[in-house]
């Protein structure tokens, strides 16, 4: 007998004015107890519930005896205006994985609550392209997936080889559960895939077979990210290590590799490695057309190319953070998962004064040599170390607040300083202080060339006005 399915209501956060929602007389603080008789499992049910005309909410409303019912009059489609409290309002399915390169088993004590979450949900691949073991997936959800078309879908491979898949997860049901992609990709789901590589585990001959195997029994994936495993010096795991030059070389080489034999065999390259390979190998990005258009852009591949051309003022290629699914959903949250990064744009109170360019030692290798080819002695960057998590961690989506606080003390008043919003959430850094802990103002600029040159030359943000939905991977939570 299946266990009984436990739902929390959704709780309204958010009513938009004149809205629907607003003028049946829903508040922020009332339950949704119903919507037409049905109480959704989460936002995904919720949007295809609020899609409808007319609609009776069954409320609960603090203050109130007993739950009452309003009636929406709205037509089909029409946005409901009602922002709700979750993505899930029943359970999100954590992780039972206990893989030894886990990002989130080496954070440190203090950090927000929200990233010590390790989720392993389809529905959270689907919202915010979070990357699952499908280790919980199950007949059901495999059906639920087909018929909503929830695609695309983002899954952990790390290795085809059921037998060092099930001991990089340490659950003996990742030798089976790749059983799921297959099944997904024969449905017509989109899926990408991400291969966490980590030295003396699943690189060299296994990382071979692993990209052997997606060729051979997964060739409609999407794509394969090859990702190296991050090593905080939290980490417990003595087995676990930063790849040395030699072997971030060879994992460049395998990919590229692999990439011919993908373009012969099914006319793409599908597999790519992460920015951070070359970086660490000390070579020059491959191409920007071998990204194929940048589909993990997101997950640090191709980044540093879209970036360069987008300084360059290649519109077209600077990609930002996309809100995926929820770009398109009505009142769904994206809080705690794909916030909004930094709401508040500060204009540059003096264009005239000395920029401070403030980035991760990643993301000054990258920079260098954009900023020199700006001739501009008054731009200069800060690069800012990651003390507070140590190891390897040199991208600037994990600059955390407590090592800006220390950079920043000995950098001059009067100046510019100009920061990625990469390495914010809601304006919050990942150890919780805000930009306002910082003792210089800072503008925060979004994480792409375009928007970087634009603040450089002292001119406002653009809005990016691009309609299409568009899903993309985290980098810190799930899977890495
Ligand atoms: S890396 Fe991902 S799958 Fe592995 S334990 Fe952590 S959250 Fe779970």
């Amino acid at each position: 007998m299946s266990a009984p399915r436990v739902t929390t209501a959704p709780k309204v956060v958010a009513v938009t004015e004149s809205s629907p929602a607003d003028l049946s007389g829903l508040r922020p603080g009332d339950e949704l107890l119903f919507l037409n008789g049905r109480s959704p499992r989460d936002v995904i049910e919720y949007s295809l519930l609020v899609d409808e005309p007319d609609l009776d909410l069954v409320v609960r409303r603090r203050g109130r005896a007993d739950p009452f019912t309003l009636q929406v009059a709205k037509e089909p489609g029409e946005p409901l205006g009602a922002e709700v409290s979750s993505a899930v309002f029943d359970r999100v399915r954590t992780c039972d994985n206990h893989c030894e390169f886990c990002f989130i088993h080496q954070l440190p004590k203090g950090m927000r609550r929200s990233l010590s979450m390790k989720d392993d949900d389809y529905r959270l691949s689907f919202l915010y392209g979070n990357f699952t073991t499908l280790t919980r997936f199950t007949e059901m959800d495999l059906e639920r997936v087909l018929t909503e078309r929830l695609s695309p879908l983002f899954v952990s491979i790390h290795a085809t080889d059921p037998d060092v898949r099930a001991d990089m997860l340490r659950n003996r049901r990742g030798a089976t559960s790749l059983r799921w992609l297959e099944a997904l990709l024969d449905g017509g789901i989109e899926v990408h895939g991400q291969v966490v590589v980590c030295p003396d585990r699943n690189d060299g001959a296994i990382l071979h077979d692993t990209l052997a195997g997606v060729l051979d029994r997964y060739p409609t994936l999407a794509t394969v990210a090859c990702v190296p495993l991050g090593v905080s010096r939290f980490s417990h795991e003595s087995a676990m290590r930063p790849h040395t030059e030699a072997e971030a070389a060879a994992v460049c080489d395998t990919v590229e590799l692999w990439q011919e034999t993908f373009l012969a065999a099914i006319g793409r390259r599908m597999v790519f490695a992460a920015d951070e390979y070359y970086l660490m190998a000390g070579r020059p990005f491959p191409p920007a057309h071998t990204y194929e258009g940048f589909p993990q852009h997101e997950n640090g591949l191709g980044m540093a190319r879209a970036f360069e051309a987008a300084f360059g003022g290649n519109e077209r290629a600077a990609l930002g953070v996309r809100p995926g699914f929820f770009a398109a959903v009505d009142g769904a949250p994206a809080s705690g998962y794909r916030a909004v990064r930094n709401g508040d744009q500060v204009a540059p109170s003096d264009i005239e004064a000395p920029i401070a360019i403030l980035t991760g030692e990643y993301g000054a290798l990258v920079l260098g040599p954009l900023v020199d080819s700006l001739d501009r002695p008054d731009i200069r960057l800060v690069p800012v170390a990651n003390d507070y998590f140590g190891g390897n961690i040199g991208v600037s989506g994990l600059l955390t607040g407590t090592d800006l606080v220390e950079v920043l003390s000995s950098q001059p008043e009067g100046h510019r300083y100009l920061l990625p919003d990469s390495c914010l959430s809601e304006g919050r850094f990942l150890d919780d202080l805000t930009i306002a802990d910082l003792p210089r103002a800072v503008e925060v600029v979004a994480t792409d060339g375009l928007s970087l040159r634009r603040a450089l030359e002292g001119r406002p943000p653009q809005i990016n006005t691009d309609p299409t939905p568009e899903r993309v991977p985290v980098t810190l939570g799930a899977s890495r």
